[in-house]
């Protein structure tokens, strides 16, 4: 399920490029355009759904498909918690009203100095 002129769809299918750091059939994950802290990964499932708010019961494995590989893709680009002042932030823009830029599902995984500079 795609959306002809979503960007995220786009980058998923490789129509637009990208930096990805991982892929499988129902999730891509790439570095954002412009970063707001030294890691800033977005995860994106390949379905094009709008928004948190559009998620119905229906996506309640997919989100927690994605939730454990924002877990695993934190492990990968160095930044899970392993205990200390280790660990990440994810974020999830819903609406103009939460500060939405992208109209496709994503998690932000932010780390590093201050990740939430930014993102509020
Ligand atoms: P939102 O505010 O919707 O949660 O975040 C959208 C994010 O997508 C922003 O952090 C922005 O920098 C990023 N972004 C927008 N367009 C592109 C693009 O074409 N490529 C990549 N890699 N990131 C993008
Ligand atoms: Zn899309």
């Amino acid at each position: 399920m795609t959306q002809s002129d979503c960007i995220f769809c786009k980058i998923a299918s490789g129509e637009l490029p990208s930096k990805k750091v991982f892929e499988n059939d129902e999730f891509v994950a790439f570095h954002d355009l412009r970063p707001a802290a030294a890691v800033h990964v977005l995860v994106i499932p390949r379905k094009h759904i709008e928004t948190l708010s559009h998620c119905t019961e229906e996506d309640a494995p997919l989100l927690g498909r994605m939730a454990i590989l924002v877990a695993r893709l934190a492990e990968q680009l160095g930044c899970a918690y392993t205990g200390g002042q280790t660990g990440f932030r994810t974020v999830i823009n819903t609406g103009p009203g939460g500060g939405q830029e992208v109209y496709h599902l994503h998690a932000h995984i932010l780390a590093g100095p201050r990740p939430w500079l930014r993102m509020g």
